[in-house]
């Protein structure tokens, strides 16, 4: 039986495949153990497509959480905090930036026409029902345009339809939010004046503005600006995990408000209550249901979708790679979602928003 297909709202996987040594470096179209992601383990988990991640990381950067202190200097219990890196130079993301879309290039025409960079949402569309892997060039972090946003503009033509104006650490753009918990996203300031111009240049040439990693004055910012939908690509609901990551209630109502969509992220440290990232083996995938119930709930089914954060996160131990994707959405089902519910989850929320949001039918 086919399964009910799955397009997903975020993956790191091209990022993850460029770190790796070149000389061992896995093939997307080819078979792998290592990663979530790669063309034969999404045929088989009914996996259709997603949003491609390009995310330039900052060197040496390890991360390292510490403990978390309250307004009073005290150690918050089961607290953590994680120092971000500084800003990046534009230059070192345009290089990086451009060697992924050029790998994303080539792996499309390599696999003949077994997957499409989409461009339009008749295309996505079509890949969907026709069984061709579709992808979407998004881009995390936006240090590889320029403040004069020209090369938004070239990047366009080459396929970019997504843009988050910012990773966590902050840009010439916006200010994102630290991995620290539990916290609000209430952190710093919002969109800079070329943040809103990339807001509207985004809104004049129909990219999806990403506010996963936003901070909240930012997330408002972009509120008031754009005429697009709110979405969110990978991020949960921090009234069940408080991590500044999630979104809160009054933002979740927002998205809803503009008739935008939230995509589900998978990673344990923004699921769980507790927000402990290195919990894999003791958190399962039901915990990603919660999530979907609880938003469901608040705002209603037509607002939640799948953002996974594949070869970018640590997965729940029963969600090992894409191939686990059939069982998530029998979980779904299990929980009271009905069959069209799920697929309106599983893809058709996502379709309805690309739609809205990018300018070519
Ligand atoms: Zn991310």
């Amino acid at each position: 039986m086919a399964h009910i297909p799955v397009f997903d709202g975020h993956n790191d996987t091209l990022t993850q495949i460029r770190a790796e040594p070149k000389a061992d470096r896995r093939n997307f179209l080819e078979r792998s153990d290592r990663g979530h992601i790669d063309l034969p383990r999404a045929k088989e988990g009914g996996l259709a497509g997603g949003f491609f991640a390009i995310f330039t990381a900052s060197k040496a950067w390890e991360g390292t959480p510490s403990a978390l202190m309250d307004a009073d200097g005290d150690p918050v219990p089961g607290g953590m905090s994680v120092t971000l890196p500084p800003k990046l130079a534009h230059r070192t993301a345009l290089r990086f930036t451009v060697a992924v879309i050029s790998d994303l290039l080539r792996l499309e025409r390599e696999s003949e026409e077994a997957m499409q960079v989409v461009r339009t949402a008749d295309q996505l569309d079509r890949c969907i029902s026709q069984g061709t892997f579709a992808s979407i060039l998004h881009i995390e972090g936006a240090e590889a345009i320029d403040s004069g946003l020209e090369s938004l503009y070239v990047f366009y033509e080459a396929g970019l339809r997504s843009i988050g104006p910012v990773w966590s650490r902050p840009n010439a753009f916006a200010s994102g939010v630290p991995f620290d918990f539990p916290r609000s996203p209430d952190i710093g300031p919002g969109l800079t004046a070329a943040g809103r111009r990339l807001v509207a240049a985004c809104n004049q040439l129909g990219i999806l503005l990403d506010l996963s990693h936003l901070n909240e004055k930012g997330f408002w910012d972009v509120a008031d600006l754009s005429e697009a939908p709110l979405v969110a690509t990978h991020s949960n609901a921090h009234c069940v995990s408080p991590s500044p990551r999630n979104l809160t209630d009054a933002q979740l109502d927002e998205i809803a408000r503009t008739d935008g969509v939230v995509g589900l992220n998978f990673h344990v440290g923004f699921l769980r209550p507790d927000g402990d990232f290195k919990a894999a083996a003791t958190t399962s995938m039901s915990e990603i249901v919660r999530h979907a119930r609880y938003i469901a709930e608040r705002i209603g089914t037509r607002h939640l979708a799948l953002g996974s954060d594949f070869d970018g996160a640590t997965m729940p131990f029963d969600l090992p790679d894409a191939t686990a994707l059939p069982a998530l959405l029998d979980l779904f089902r299990e929980d009271g979602f009905s069959k069209a519910e799920v697929r309106a989850i599983a893809s058709e929320n996502w379709q309805r928003v690309i739609r809205a949001t990018w300018r070519e039918g």
